[in-house]
Order: structure tokens, then sequence, then C-alpha cells
């Protein structure tokens, strides 16, 4: 079981976050095997967008903020692609059944 990461989740007053009985009453954060969001870290987007509200800024700093553009250039804008050429016309089967694509330039050519 683990905690879902946000840091209002407690806030958002749902039934299975309400913990306690007569004076003893309050809201917990959520508690699951699993969660879908952020990894596995969140219950909600919503947690998942507060966690980043609150320490979004000092995570980018930490981790590297962009400074400058991420450049995709022709030689590292190859993508693996499912062949379409497969679905048109008879006697396909000969081809391969993934090309690359080159993003930039859109040529193609056969899988390394
Ligand atoms: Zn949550």
């Amino acid at each position: 079981m683990k905690y879902c990461q946000g840091t209002r989740c407690h806030t958002y007053d749902t039934k299975d976050r309400k913990k306690g009985s007569k004076g003893n009453k309050r809201n917990e954060t959520r508690k699951r095997t699993d969660f879908y969001y952020g990894n596995g870290n969140f219950c909600s987007l919503n947690c998942q967008t507060d966690w980043f509200n609150t320490h979004g800024d000092n995570a980018i700093n930490h981790f590297g903020r962009v400074e400058q553009p991420i450049v995709l250039t022709e030689a590292n804008a190859w993508n693996r692609r499912y062949n379409y050429h497969r679905w048109h016309g008879d006697n396909t089967d000969h081809l391969s059944e993934y090309i690359e694509v080159n993003t930039i330039t859109r040529e193609e050519r056969d899988c390394e």
C-alpha cells in the first residue's frame, strides 16, 4: 500500500478519505496498492497538478531547467512505424512489417 503524493489530497472531501469516529473525525490522504496517474504516484489528475503547483519549480530547477531549445535534427529524427504500404495493393506480404520514417524529411527507410 502507498499514499497518494498529492499535497492537498486530504482536503478533498470524499467518503473514502474520511477516517475516525465522533471526536476524532478527519480526512486523510488516499492509500491504495496502486494509482493511475503520474507513474502510479497520484490518485487523480487534480492531485498530480497540486503536487506540481507545490513542487514543480523546485523539481525543474533541481533536475535541470531547459534553457535553450531541444533540437530534433535529421540525424536523430528516425522513428519506427508500422509499414502502411502493406495496406495497399496485392502481394504486400514481402514488405516488412515496420519501416523507419524521418520526422523532419519524411524520408522512409528499412529498419536497421
Ligand atoms: Zn490524491
